[in-house]
């Protein structure tokens, strides 16, 4: 089915990154917003656009009943939910698709069975990717939980089987705290997620988060587009993505990607998705997968040259992959900064009214931002305002490129992390690629 009219149910630079996909391919765009959002970039380069309610995201972009209304008023054919929101809620899919309109994502049933961790790991399991060392499903007693902790040896992690955002998540040093902090994350999970399932999990001590973006077109196709490495976090949260891994090799990359793309395709998996592993001493192991566009997707697309939303909208029309797993060639390096109107050491958020903008520009230079001079930062959504996405033939000339376009990058009137992003990239570590996902954080409480 061809598409001819897609509304985007999100905001904020991945609203803009979808209706620029969609305008190439000569697809009209929908903006729903909130009333917050009324002056936001997306809504004013849309074809058409509908208000869906008050700023509360309850009320508005999580708001199902009022985006499916604007859909049928705007005569819209296909709904992308962008990242975030919606889009990894597996009974919204599915009354998208009663509804007759398109879903511009993966299958139902797989955003259920990835969206529940003890599902999709027992899942990744039966189709042959590494997992941590673990209880085989959920705990239920507290001595069963003791048993397996023992076998896998301490430190152990409690985890939430609805776990997001690394809420419900406890590291337990020895058997003596193992029953106190079972009961703090299942009060966590209970309060935070409404479920408070939770399993066990090897502690590994100092990895590296290592992601693989796959692609599935629905019919039992898929291909892998290498990973991205991820391990600069604060929180859990990401700061600075790259790709590829400074630290994979061409045969384990060929070999980790050949895994992936062929579990997703036994699985028939649809559109996009990326498979979240931790990388610790040469092995991979399965955390989490995500069944939609990740924030980081652009550094994969800077090394491949594949438009991955173009991709989805084609896959939801029921096309063919336009590319096979031998025509991807990985060239060159890439790394996206992003970019949040917060203090760049405190962290605190930094709304407001932006009174200067000005992008960077030049070679091989992206910025995915809906800013412009003037546009007020509303309070109430994520802080991340920017995406600088910079692409280099070496790694090293990818960092001095990116260093250049920070000093570009001009934001007033609101409080930015380019400082932070700008240190960073004068740090040894970062420079060599010597970073697990404990170094950021260990390196910011140094600094105090
Ligand atoms: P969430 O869905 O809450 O983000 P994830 O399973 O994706 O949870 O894990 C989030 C982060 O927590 C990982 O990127 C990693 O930093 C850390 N983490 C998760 N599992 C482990 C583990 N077994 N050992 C050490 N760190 C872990």
């Amino acid at each position: 089915m061809a598409i001819s009219r897609i509304l985007i149910a999100n905001r904020g630079e991945i609203a803009l990154r979808i209706h620029r996909a969609a305008h190439e391919m000569g697809i009209e765009t929908v903006a729903v917003h909130s009333t917050a959002d009324a002056e936001a970039m997306h809504v004013r380069l849309a074809d058409h656009a509908v208000c869906i309610g008050p700023p509360s995201a309850t009320e508005s972009y999580l708001n199902t009943a009022a985006i499916i209304a604007a859909a049928e008023i705007t005569g819209a054919d296909a709904i992308h939910p962008g990242y975030g929101f919606l889009s990894e809620n597996a009974q919204f899919a599915e009354i998208v698709e009663a509804h007759g309109l398109a879903w511009i994502g993966p299958k139902p049933e797989h955003i259920r069975t990835m969206g529940d961790k003890v599902e999709a790991k027992r899942t990744a399991g039966a189709l042959g990717l590494p997992l941590v060392p673990g209880s085989a499903g959920a705990v239920e007693t507290v001595e069963e939980a003791a048993r397996v902790a023992e076998e896998i040896g301490y430190p152990v992690l409690v985890k939430a089987a609805s776990g997001g955002g690394g809420r419900g998540m406890k590291v337990v040093p020895g058997p003596d705290m193992l029953e106190s902090l079972i009961r703090q994350a299942k009060n966590e999970a209970k309060s935070a997620f409404g479920d408070d399932t939770v399993y066990l999990e090897k502690y590994l001590g100092n990895p590296r988060h290592i992601e693989f973006q796959v692609f599935g077109d629905g019919k039992g196709n898929a291909i892998h587009l290498g990973e991205r490495d991820c391990s600069l976090q604060r929180r859990h949260q990401k700061v600075l993505e790259e790709a590829p891994s400074p630290i994979l090799s061409e045969e384990d990359r060929s070999r980790m990607g050949g895994i992936v793309a062929k579990a997703m395709a036994d699985m028939g998996y649809r559109g996009a998705g990326t498979i979240e592993f931790l990388w610790e001493n040469g092995e991979f192991y399965f955390i989490e997968m995500n069944t939609r566009l990740q924030v980081e997707h652009p550094v994969t697309e800077a090394i491949t040259g594949v438009d991955l939303v173009r991709e989805q909208i084609r896959v939801a029309e029921g096309k063919p992959l336009s590319v096979t797993q031998d025509e991807i060639t990985f060239t060159g390096h890439a790394i996206e900064c992003r970019i949040n109107a917060e203090d760049p050491f405190t962290f605190a958020p930094s709304p407001g009214k932006v009174t200067a903008y000005h992008a960077a520009g030049g070679m091989h230079v992206r910025v995915d931002s809906g800013l412009y001079a003037g546009y007020s930062i509303p309070p109430y959504y994520d802080s991340m305002i920017a995406k600088l996405i910079v692409y280099g033939r070496t790694r090293e000339g990818c960092i001095m490129r990116l260093r250049r376009a920070l000093e570009e990058m001009v934001i007033e009137g609101v409080k930015t992390n380019i400082p932070l992003h700008n240190a960073l990239l004068h740090e040894d570590d970062v420079l060599s690629g010597n970073y697990s996902i404990k170094w950021l954080e260990d390196w910011l409480a140094r600094r105090d």
